[in-house]
């Protein structure tokens, strides 16, 4: 299986990384759609939310503490951010590996488009 979100997490490529622990990798989106856009994945390969279940309550939890972490660093947690995960076809997914999208440093709209 050749995903580029596992080489990321792994090291084999090189990702603007930012965070990392021994679940959870951060690094910066290479498309930014705010002046802060962080992909947070965990380091085990699961391609979409739908394959998660009840025993990755806590992998989960730690994707958004990590995404935390990282907006508290960057300066941008009380001005606020947005995270958001995409699954599937409707929702934009285009990297199958699931990846919690951090972003910040500017207004959000909303509804998303
Ligand atoms: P999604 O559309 O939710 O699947 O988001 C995939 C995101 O991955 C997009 O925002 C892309 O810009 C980003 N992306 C794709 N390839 C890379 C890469 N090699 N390094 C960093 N970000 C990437």
């Amino acid at each position: 299986m050749d995903c580029i979100f596992c080489r990321i997490a792994n090291g084999e490529i090189k990702g603007d990384v930012v965070y990392q622990d021994d679940e959870v990798v951060g690094f910066r989106d290479l498309n930014p759609q705010a002046p802060h856009h962080v992909l947070f994945v965990p380091r085990r390969h699961v391609a979409t939310v739908n394959e998660f279940d009840d025993a990755d309550a806590t992998l989960i939890g730690k994707l958004v503490l990590a995404a935390g972490k990282v907006a508290a660093d960057l300066g941008v947690a009380d001005e606020g951010y947005r995270l958001v995960t995409n699954c599937n076809g409707n929702a934009g997914q285009t990297v199958f590996h699931v990846h919690l999208h951090m972003l910040a440093g500017r207004v959000m709209r909303w509804p998303p488009g």
